[in-house]
């Protein structure tokens, strides 16, 4: 389809539905698309995203929406800057629109702030005030009540958020809407509810008492009088889907490719996740893997020439004859085998699938690099 550039029109339908908001007459538009082009939808996305950074199109800086970036590299790089201006001692001023903008002893960047020596002490001042308020809310859990305030509840952090959240994620746990709803009923009833997340809140009875029941029903179980939330079921249905792929691979390996199930055991991620490889890189080393390529051993094999022979006369042309002992391709082979003897510390003779049953990104290059220069396109 790609390689066509089609685009089935049906994929361009999508279901709309109209869900009512809060306020009467005003309703929000969800549509359903087809799955089919939400897959290839992402699949174009992941290989868009893998192409936009191995080709380095997005500017060094720019953190957002990208994988493994996150706004603590941003503050990182604004202390190193400013730290490297004030100890270079250098007077600078900004100019917006041919306008000064002044400067200011103390800027809050990313929850910090930061002063003009760098010292810390405003942000230890603002810390100070912060922690004032949690300081209050702690005095107020040495009450009387199993150790805490009955107007405040505790929870962990990810909980509170969620709580506190004013979207709705279909992936939420039911759990938290009933949760947002008591809360609500209470609010209603003039009930007034305070929720409190209080780092390493160990010490306070009644929330020690509720971790200890908690670990206790995991551990002995029993039956509960809710339904389980569905995202519970996730890790089930991956993990059996997963071994059902497996199976059928695997049962259809007695009858096809059952040299390469030997050689290489299926896996959960792909050979290549964790390897810094090109896609030609990869697409070669999935055909030598798989022991069919563009070289006559395998071609004759599919009736695309007479014979299996090599032109120097041996009577397979196979990728290790090619790669180890076929003699019209000496030219490029001792530094080959050099690189790869000081790579693995191991001497030939090599078979380049026991090879390949753990690859680096060092042995695919030096490999696809000597196919290269003997101009072989497997
Ligand atoms: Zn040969």
């Amino acid at each position: 389809m790609l390689n066509s550039g089609s685009f089935p029109l049906s994929w361009k339908d999508s279901l709309v539905f109209l869900i009512p908001k809060n306020t009467p007459g005003k309703f929000r538009p969800i549509s359903l698309t087809s799955c089919f082009q939400k897959i290839q939808e992402k699949l174009v996305l992941l290989r868009l995203n893998w192409w936009i950074e191995s080709s380095s199109i997005i500017p060094a800086y720019q953190f957002k929406f990208r994988k493994r970036k996150s706004c603590l590299d941003n503050l990182g790089i604004l202390a190193t800057e400013a730290f490297n201006g004030f100890a270079s001692q250098q007077a600078f001023s900004i100019q917006l629109n041919g306008t000064s903008v002044l400067s200011n002893r103390t800027a809050k960047f990313l929850g910090i702030v930061l002063d003009f020596n760098l010292c810390g002490h405003s942000h230890a001042s603002y810390l100070v005030a912060k922690c004032g308020k949690l300081t209050n809310v702690i005095k107020s859990l040495r009450g009387t009540w199993w150790g805490a305030d009955p107007k405040t509840l505790l929870y962990s952090r990810s909980v509170i958020n969620i709580i506190s959240s004013c979207t709705i994620d279909r992936d939420y746990n039911y759990l938290v809407l009933v949760l947002k709803n008591k809360l609500r009923s209470a609010y209603i009833q003039n009930i007034d509810i305070t929720l409190v997340w209080i780092p390493a809140h160990v010490g306070i009875l009644g929330n020690e008492t509720a971790d200890h029941l908690a670990k206790e029903a995991i551990n002995k179980g029993g039956p509960v009088d809710y339904m389980i939330p569905h995202t519970d079921f996730y890790e089930s249905v991956r993990e059996t889907l997963n071994k059902r792929t497996k199976d059928t691979l695997l049962s259809l390996a007695e009858h096809v490719g059952s040299s390469y199930f030997n050689n290489f055991p299926i896996t959960p991620h792909a050979w290549f996740s964790k390897l810094k490889l090109n896609r030609l890189k990869i697409v070669t080393t999935c055909r030598i893997r798989s022991n069919h390529y563009n070289l006559n051993y395998s071609l004759y094999r599919c009736n695309i020439v007479d014979s299996p022979s090599c032109r120097c006369g041996a009577p397979q042309q196979d990728i290790n004859h090619v790669l180890w002992n076929c003699p019209l391709l000496t030219l490029y082979r001792s530094s080959l085998l050099e690189s790869i003897e000081s790579l693995l510390e191991k001497p030939p003779p090599y078979d380049v699938f026991d090879l390949l049953k753990k690859p680096s990104t060092h042995l695919i290059t030096y490999i696809i690099s000597y196919l290269r220069k003997h101009n072989i396109d497997v």
